[in-house]
């Protein structure tokens, strides 16, 4: 039986175990509402707080934005769920019991449970593009935001100091979904502060939104698709629909319609599946890899 990391092992405890695995809007909403319940509960997660995952495009303009869009977990949680610093890194659904590498340590420990929630979220999918995964800055967690703009930054100040090519003013954003215009939004809305920081003008920072799609926002109210390109381009964005990315190289995007793009940045948002803990972890899956569950989400065969 493990005990949780704030000690006090609890070997007495009859109550049934509840291990969550991570602590976005689905695995927090389950810790908190188990406050009450005649069970303990385990919530594992690698960060102290939970962040809007929505909002996690906002610190791109504003790096301020990341106090402003994520809470810390424990004054939140009810006292019979106690909180894990660490990433699961297997789940064995027969047991079921799931490894936890800690924060701290870095060491590995085994949890046993009665009941295992899974809410570990998605990561990129990049569709075997070559050059995508190794080059691409994706949106993943709180850090992602202050990444993508400290990134463009040093681009920019390259390019302005002499020392790179005029593809390094220019990013490229992958993947006109809700999160691809959000990001490119955020992108327009600083451009002219990282143009002035860098000693360029506003127009010499270049940003291009691709999406294979005949439209943006693929699904959404065809009026809704219209207002955003049209305030995209306003902004300044180029959009290209009609054309996937077909390869990324050290500098240049590649697109299927043969158009090569010199670029020094780009941001991954064509598409997202689940963590890939879920497939490894033997349950049944989907082609994105999210698990196959029954009406009451229990997963397929448990
Ligand atoms: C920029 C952006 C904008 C979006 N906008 C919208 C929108 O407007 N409307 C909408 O409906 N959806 C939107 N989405 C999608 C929405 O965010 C997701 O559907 C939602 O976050 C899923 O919630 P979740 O709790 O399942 O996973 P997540 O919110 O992704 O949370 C997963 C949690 O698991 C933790 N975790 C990860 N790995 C591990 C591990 N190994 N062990 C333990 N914990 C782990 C993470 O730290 C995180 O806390 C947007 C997504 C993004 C990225």
């Amino acid at each position: 039986m493990w005990c949780g990391h704030q000690g006090g092992c609890p070997l007495h405890d009859s109550r049934p175990h509840v291990v969550i695995l991570g602590a976005g809007y689905a695995g927090f909403a389950v810790a908190r509402g188990l406050g009450g319940a005649p069970v303990r509960a385990t919530l594992v997660n690698p960060f102290p707080y939970h962040y809007f995952t929505t909002l996690l495009h906002e610190p791109i303009a504003r790096p301020r934005a990341r106090e402003r869009i994520s809470i810390p977990l424990a004054p939140y949680l009810p006292p019979n769920v106690r909180l894990w610093l660490g990433r699961a890194v297997a789940i064995d659904p027969e047991e079921p019991a799931v490894e936890v590498e800690e924060l701290v340590t870095a060491t590995r420990r085994r949890a046993a449970a009665d009941y295992l929630v899974v809410a570990v979220g998605s990561e990129p999918l990049y569709f075997g593009i070559p050059g995508l995964e190794e080059r691409a800055l994706a949106i993943r967690d709180l850090a992602s935001g202050p990444l993508i703009r400290a990134h463009v930054e040093h681009r920019l100040a390259r390019f302005a100091a002499g020392e790179e090519r005029a593809g390094a003013r220019r990013i490229v954003i992958g993947g006109g979904g809700y999160t691809g215009v959000e990001v490119a939004a955020e992108l327009a809305e600083t451009r002219e502060d990282l143009a002035r920081a860098a000693g360029l003008v506003p127009s010499a920072v270049e940003i291009y939104l691709i999406e294979a799609a005949p439209t943006l926002l693929p699904g959404f109210d065809p009026r809704l698709v219209e207002y955003a390109t049209a305030f995209l381009e306003r902004a300044g964005i180029r959009v290209i629909t009609g054309t996937a990315i077909r390869e990324v190289t050290p500098d240049r995007v590649i697109l299927a319609d043969g158009r090569k793009i010199e670029a020094g940045t780009v941001i991954w948002t064509g598409g997202v599946r689940a963590h890939r803990l879920v497939e490894r972890s033997g349950l049944e899956v989907d082609r994105r890899g999210r698990a196959l569950v029954q009406r009451d989400l229990t997963a397929r065969g448990y």
